[in-house]
């Protein structure tokens, strides 16, 4: 796993689902504490490049060091 994601922060907004140069992120089928709807991350296809970090207005990721 390269991202960390803290599915509790996430807003719904779509900021890094339209971001990310993978395409890799989605959202879960059930909803956080704040009713929306959660991102999650295919790690198989994730490069780490951190775009997700970046674009991210709620602080919903980590990006795990070193590994790109
Ligand atoms: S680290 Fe990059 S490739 Fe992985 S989910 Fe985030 S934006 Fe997409
Ligand atoms: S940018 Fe942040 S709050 Fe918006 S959908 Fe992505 S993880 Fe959720």
């Amino acid at each position: 796993m390269k991202v960390q994601i803290d599915k509790e922060r996430c807003k719904e907004c779509g900021l890094c689902v339209a971001n990310c140069p993978k395409q890799v992120i989605s959202y879960e089928e059930y909803v956080n504490h704040a009713s929306y709807h959660p991102v999650k991350i295919d790690d198989e296809n994730c490069i780490g490049c951190g775009f997700c970090y970046i674009t991210c207005p709620d602080g919903v990721y980590h990006v795990l060091g070193g590994d790109k």
